[in-house]
């Protein structure tokens, strides 16, 4: 079997733990307003791997990956994911730490789907969930999807504790409003497994990539923030945890009083 391939970074310092070899897969259902990688959309049958190839590559650079290991992003990663189960497997065989960076859309509670998602996550030390946006509606403005499936593998991965770092883009006038930071937070104050919250401020960085396409860029003239903005709004999500967790607390020991 070949994984299809968009590209792969030898060096990653932000996808995970450590010093990472970075694997980007093609192909991506989603159409994020602010993507900066448009190039990684279409599914062509170029630059196929297999699995041992893949190792091989990842073993030249192992003395370099200081206490890091795999990442499989994207595109989105799990539209590969009989590949990625063959490649998280023979991974494991080596004890090289996995990560699985996806925005969980294409989860589904399909008997085959959770057969196959739960064979791959055996051997996923840490997925790195992008939740876009909170709202519904809002979700499919911004990425043409709705985020019910997203929230539904939130709930799924918390429910078989595997570790987690949430990730979310703040973009003026779309994700950095108060009241949708606060309902990102009473979400997650119902997880149990996550290990890190990544605000990231929204860049322009991939504005080049969409004139080399030919396409329009849909954010013109949106400004980037800044890591200042980023720390604001992770205090506001933080705030709106520790809120809904002290409610549901008191709920709990009134039940139990009950
Ligand atoms: S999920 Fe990622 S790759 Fe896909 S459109 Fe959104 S930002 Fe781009």
């Amino acid at each position: 079997m070949k994984g299809y391939i968009h590209s792969i970074e030898t060096f990653g310092t932000v996808d995970g733990p450590g010093i990472r070899y970075v694997i980007f897969m093609q192909g991506c259902p989603m159409r994020c307003l602010y993507c900066h990688n448009p190039d990684s959309w279409k599914f062509h049958k170029e630059n196929g791997k297999t699995v041992d190839e893949i190792l091989e590559d990842y073993n030249r650079y192992k003395p370099f990956l200081h206490k890091g290991g795999i990442t499989v992003s994207g595109g989105e990663a799990l539209l590969q994911i009989d590949f990625l189960i063959e490649l998280f497997e023979k991974a494991k065989e080596e004890n090289i730490h996995i990560c699985l960076d996806t925005s969980g859309v294409p989860f589904n509670r399909s008997k085959k789907y959770l057969n196959k998602i739960d064979l791959l996550l055996k051997n996923v030390d840490l997925v790195l969930l992008d939740i876009k946006h909170i709202d519904d509606e809002e979700h499919k403005k911004l990425t043409g999807r709705s985020n019910k499936e997203v929230l539904d593998f939130a709930n799924y991965l918390s429910r078989k504790n595997i570790p987690v770092w949430i990730r979310h883009v703040i973009v003026p006038n779309i994700t950095y409003k108060t009241e949708y930071l606060l309902k990102l937070g009473e979400f997650l104050a119902k997880l149990n497994n996550i290990k890190a919250i990544d605000i990231l401020p929204y860049h322009t960085m991939g504005v080049s990539k969409y004139k080399n396409l030919g396409i329009p860029y849909p954010l013109e003239g949106t400004e980037a923030l800044t890591k200042e903005h980023a720390r604001k709004a992770y205090d506001v999500v933080i705030y709106s945890i520790k809120k809904k967790r002290a409610e549901l607390k008191k709920i709990q020991i009134g039940e139990n009083i009950a």
